[in-house]
């Protein structure tokens, strides 16, 4: 492929350079400092691997927008579609007037999603809300209420997603009142806990039945690799006999593949590596290149 930009780092100026300062000291004075950031260069364009900053400086971007970057800065392809699209119609309301983009994004996505069965899929406006939707089908469906989510779990930023979310800070701290109905449970942590994935099963199957009860549970939310958590992997053999135990007891089993979705561990689902098929799945950041899923 021909870039637009050399796919190698070059630093003009010192980091941040000049025009990232000033701007900085704009930001400080106009944006709320709720959205904070890791690195203070402002970026101006960017091409494949390769972002460069307003002083000019090109940049290796490993961080990608958390993984929305899966196929580079500025494809040609995806440009030229945007393009296409902005001058074609950019805002309906599907409940409204549908489109065809729409069915296409659900057929596509019924095709690499786990699963040999008829799939349906709704389309909304960022990750914490599709967990959102999952709780709400999870509970019309079940007619239960009780949420459960891994330790170590991220599910979101919302009040609903916040409280599926497992670490007390930053997301949590000083946040609240919670909904009820949302437990956290023992994961698989092979890394520090050292149990086979079938032994961190029966850990997290114990727990559920003796401060919860399966037959309270409308759904279990897993990443099947988590993110935000610290890249943790369960064990082989976990998610089986977790999957094995929702169907005994008529739980909803939800793989939360938002972040590790779409094509990003060498299959277009990361539980699939676990063998899994899942009831349902949400999945985001890496699907839309930065752009609106939901235009
Ligand atoms: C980022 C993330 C979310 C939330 O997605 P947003 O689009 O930021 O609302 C939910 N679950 C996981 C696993 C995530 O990584």
């Amino acid at each position: 492929m021909d870039f637009s930009v050399p796919q190698e780092r070059k630093l003009v100026t010192a980091i941040p350079g000049p025009k990232s300062l000033a701007l900085q000291e704009r930001r400080l004075a106009s944006v709320s400092r709720g959205a904070g950031t890791l690195a203070n260069i402002y970026m101006d364009h960017g091409a494949g691997a390769i972002l460069v900053d307003v002083d000019g400086n090109r940049l290796i971007d490993l961080g990608c927008g958390i993984g929305v970057t899966t196929i580079g800065h500025a494809h040609p392809d995806v440009a030229a579609a945007a393009a296409a699209q902005a001058a074609k119609l950019t805002h309906t309301l599907f409940t409204v007037t549908p489109y065809e983009n729409y069915v296409r994004v659900a057929e596509k996505l019924a095709e690499v999603t786990p699963g040999d069965f008829e799939k349906h899929s709704i389309l909304v406006n960022s990750g914490a809300e599709a967990v959102e939707n999952a709780v709400k089908i999870a509970r019309r469906f079940t007619g239960r209420r009780v949420i459960l989510s891994l330790d170590h779990a991220f599910h979101g930023r919302t009040n609903l997603t916040m409280a599926m979310t497992y670490r007390p800070w930053p997301e949590r701290a000083g946040m609240g009142p919670f909904p009820g109905d949302v437990f956290s449970v023992p994961t698989s942590y092979p890394y520090r806990d050292g149990l086979s994935g079938e032994e961190a099963a029966a850990r997290t199957i114990d727990y559920i039945e003796t401060h919860i009860g399966g037959s309270e549970v409308a759904a279990f939310f897993a990443e099947p690799i988590q993110g935000d958590g610290g890249i943790v992997i369960p064990a082989p053999g976990y998610f089986a006999a977790i999957r094995k135990y929702c169907d005994d007891n008529g739980i909803v089993f939800v793989a939360d593949e938002i972040q590790a979705g779409m094509g990003r561990t060498g299959t277009w689902y990361s539980i699939e590596h676990h063998g899994v098929v899942p009831d349902l799945v949400t999945t985001a950041k890496g699907i839309a290149g930065g752009f609106p899923s939901r235009p």
